[in-house]
C-alpha cells in the first residue's frame, strides 16, 4: 500500500516533510556563523590503472555560453529538448578541464596544460598548478608533456608569463600537423588570433625539446597516438595501457556530453573541420563502445571518467563512480 503523503502534490510534500521535521523536535534552520563559501578548493582524483597510477587535475570549468552558438546542425527545439531531458541548462554550456597525469614506474607524463593564464572564458580557468600543488605533484618531476592538440585550453600552460618553462624537465610531444598549423599565423583570421598566439607563445620556446608522434604509434612506453582528425587538422586520441588494464584519452573527440553525443553529427563552432570531426566521433566512439574500452573525457563533467555505449542513432555517456579507495 502507498502511504498518502507519497502522493501528495510536491508543495502538500514540502509542507508535511516541515510539519514532521517540526513534530519531532529536529533542530530549525541552520544558525550556523561560518561564512559561505565561493569556490571550490583545487580538485584532483586518483585512480589505479593495471600498475600505473593516474591522478586527474582540474584547470578548472569552460563556460562557453550560450550553447546554441556553440553547438550547430540541431534544430533550436531539439537542442532544447535534449538539455532539458538531461538536466543542463539552456544558457550556458560549461565545460570541465580533466588533466591526466600519469605515473608508471619511472616516468610521469602530463596530458595536456589547460588555459595557463589566459581569461577567454572567464575566471575559472588556470588552476592546473593550484591543482597539482594541491595533489602533491612538482611540477619539475613532468617528464613528459603529451598534447592532443594545440587549441588555447590544452596547449595554454605550458609556458609561464615570464618565458619560463611550467614544466621545465618535460619533453613535449604533439602532432606535426597541429603544431606547424598554429604556430603559423599567416593566415589567421582575426577572431582565431588568440589561438595563435598562445600556440606560439607555448610551442615555439619547446621546439627543441618536441616529438612528433604519428598515428598508430606506441610513442611512450603504453601511450599510443591514435589520429583523430577534425577538432583540429592533427587532433589525437591516446590509448593508454597498463598491465591488463586500457583506458582512451579522447581529448576533444567530444566535447558535450549530450549534445555530442544523441546525434553525433552534430558540429561543434571551434571545429577546423566540423565535418571531418564529426567522422573521426562516430568511427572512434564506436570503437570505444564495442570494446566497452573506459574513457576519460577531457570536457565532461568532473572526473570525466565512464564509458561509452552505442544509444539510438548515436551514442550514451554512463559516468563512473568515483571510487574513493585505490
Ligand atoms: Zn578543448
Amino acid at each position: 500500500m502507498i502511504h498518502r503523503s507519497a502522493m501528495l502534490p510536491r508543495r502538500g510534500f514540502l509542507a508535511g516533510a516541515a510539519a514532521g521535521s517540526l513534530a519531532v523536535g529536529l533542530p530549525g534552520p541552520s544558525s550556523a556563523k561560518a561564512p559561505l563559501a565561493t569556490s571550490q578548493a583545487p580538485y584532483y582524483y586518483r585512480l589505479k590503472l593495471g600498475d600505473a597510477q593516474g591522478t586527474i587535475v582540474s584547470d578548472g570549468t569552460l563556460p562557453l555560453g550560450d550553447p546554441k552558438t556553440n553547438f550547430t546542425g540541431l534544430a533550436p527545439a531539439e537542442m532544447e529538448r535534449q538539455l532539458t531531458d538531461n538536466f543542463l541548462p539552456l544558457d550556458n554550456a560549461v565545460l570541465e578541464q580533466n588533466i591526466l597525469i600519469l605515473t608508471t614506474g619511472d616516468r610521469t607524463v602530463l596530458f595536456d596544460t589547460g588555459m595557463g593564464s589566459l581569461k577567454t572564458f572567464g575566471p575559472s580557468t588556470g588552476k592546473l598548478l593550484a591543482t597539482m600543488k594541491q595533489a602533491g605533484i612538482d611540477p619539475k618531476d613532468i617528464d613528459a608533456v603529451v598534447m592532443s592538440h594545440a587549441h588555447i585550453d590544452h596547449c595554454g600552460g605550458c609556458m609561464a608569463d615570464d618565458g619560463s618553462r611550467n614544466f621545465p624537465n618535460a619533453q613535449y610531444y604533439i602532432s606535426q600537423a597541429d603544431f606547424d598549423y598554429w604556430t603559423d599565423d599567416s593566415k589567421a583570421p582575426a577572431a582565431m588570433k588568440v589561438f595563435y598566439d598562445t600556440a606560439k607563445k607555448n610551442l615555439l620556446p619547446n621546439r627543441d625539446r618536441m616529438v612528433f608522434f604519428k598515428d598508430g604509434q606506441e610513442f611512450l612506453p603504453g601511450i599510443q597516438a591514435i589520429a583523430a582528425p577534425g577538432h583540429t587538422v592533427g587532433h589525437t586520441i591516446f590509448m593508454i595501457t597498463s598491465g591488463k588494464e586500457s583506458l582512451a584519452y579522447i581529448g576533444d573527440l567530444t566535447h558535450h556530453p549530450v549534445l555530442l553525443m544523441e546525434k553525433p553529427l552534430t558540429e561543434f563552432a571551434y571545429d577546423t573541420d566540423p565535418k571531418q570531426a564529426a567522422q573521426s566521433r562516430v568511427r572512434l566512439l564506436t570503437t570505444l563502445a564495442t570494446n566497452r574500452i573506459p574513457i576519460l573525457a577531457y570536457h565532461f563533467a568532473w572526473p570525466g571518467i565512464g564509458h561509452v555505449a552505442r544509444q539510438g542513432e548515436g551514442f550514451r555517456y554512463h559516468p563512473q563512480a568515483m571510487k574513493m579507495e585505490l
